[in-house]
């Protein structure tokens, strides 16, 4: 992988024909960043799609230019022909292909020049023809940034590339909370408040628009789904498909419900296991010293950054709990 900084002049150049893609279950910094850049590519006079590999919470559509964004679950021949004729495939805010779940196989048999923009632990680089790969960096949004600003576009960062830029700041720092927020990320966010975009409307936007199941949803989870073990500092929720069904529950609507165990006196691991139709889905979030990548990888077939991970189990749900709780036990003294 050639560093990013080499692709700088051409971004200036010639139009091409580019698709930017991102995670599968896009959050708001994977979606955020893509739009971003779309808009910011789109003033340089490329022909740009935007591909998410799966179908996206709706409280991200409000993002301007969502409404164009080619679901390749669902419009698979059209993303496909998009893909074949993309000159550029830039790749946001993920480490391997596989975290583009069915668009893998046909992101790895392009021949198309290939740029990796992500912020995760151990990139796939030989995927990718260039790239920049930076765990410090708080966002993709944040990346996404310097490389407009790295590459003279400054000027043209106007209220829609603000938005989307700002949307996947606050998701990836927890609204400026997280340790990777640095002086740097309010330098970013001061510049684009001075776009004249609205910030009270992007938080509402995100965080203020759910039905009223979701929230009756998170009270009974608390309640009867959260297990606390405190000889280990760890939280754990499970949630069973039938809970799913049961209150409606969409994409999105768990976003989030990892981090309130976190919220207890001396918790310092929370996890949560979702009972998804096509695998156990565990999101894991750590304060300190507890290294979630490595746990992830080591025990759960996923990845992700120091304090916030996620990985799969094809096991049943007991299964995957009760191989989570041995893990947590292998794990006590790091744990303490
Ligand atoms: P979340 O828990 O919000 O789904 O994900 C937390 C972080 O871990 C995100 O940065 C996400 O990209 C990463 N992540 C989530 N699931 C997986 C997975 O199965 N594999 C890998 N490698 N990373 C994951
Ligand atoms: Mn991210």
């Amino acid at each position: 992988m050639k560093p990013v900084t080499e692709i700088f002049p051409l971004l200036n150049g010639a139009p091409r024909q580019v698709v930017i893609t991102m995670h599968q279950k896009p959050d708001p910094d994977a979606m955020g960043s893509s739009l971003g850049l779309y808009h910011y590519l789109i003033s340089l006079g490329h022909a740009v799609t935007v591909v998410s590999p799966t179908n996206w919470p709706t409280f991200l559509n409000w993002m301007r230019g969502c409404e164009k964004v080619i679901d390749f679950d669902y419009r698979r021949a059209e993303a496909e022909a998009v893909l074949q004729k993309a000159e550029w495939l830039f790749c946001l805010d993920f480490n391997t292909l596989s975290r583009t779940k069915n668009m893998a196989a046909s992101i790895g048999q392009l021949n198309c020049v290939k740029i990796l923009i992500d912020h995760h632990q151990q990139p796939e680089e030989t995927a990718f023809t260039y790239g920049v790969s930076d765990t410090a960096k708080s966002s993709t949004s944040e990346m996404v940034y310097d490389l407009i600003v790295g590459s003279g576009g400054r000027e043209k960062i106007n209220i829609a590339i603000a938005e989307c830029l700002y949307a996947g700041l606050i998701g990836d720092t927890g609204s400026f909370r997280f340790p990777a927020t640095s002086a740097d990320v309010h330098f970013m966010a001061a510049h684009l408040k001075q776009t004249g975009f609205n910030h009270t409307q992007v938080h509402e936007n995100i965080y203020d628009n759910f039905l009223e199941n979701r929230l009756r949803f998170i009270g009974m989870v608390l309640q009867s789904r959260m297990e606390i073990m405190y000889e280990y500092n760890t939280a754990l929720i499970a949630i069973a498909k039938n809970d799913l069904l049961k209150f409606d529950i969409k994409t999105g609507d768990t976003e989030g419900l990892v981090n309130y165990p976190l919220t207890i006196q001396g918790i310092k691991l929370a996890a949560i296991v979702i009972d998804r139709d096509e695998e156990r889905k565990w999101s894991f979030r750590s304060k300190g010293a507890f290294d979630t990548n490595t746990f992830a990888r080591k025990y759960f077939s996923g990845g992700g950054h120091y304090n916030a991970s996620g990985g799969k189990s094809s096991d049943s749900l007991d299964k995957t709990i009760q191989k989570f709780k041995q893990a947590i036990k292998e794990n006590a003294s790091l744990l303490q």
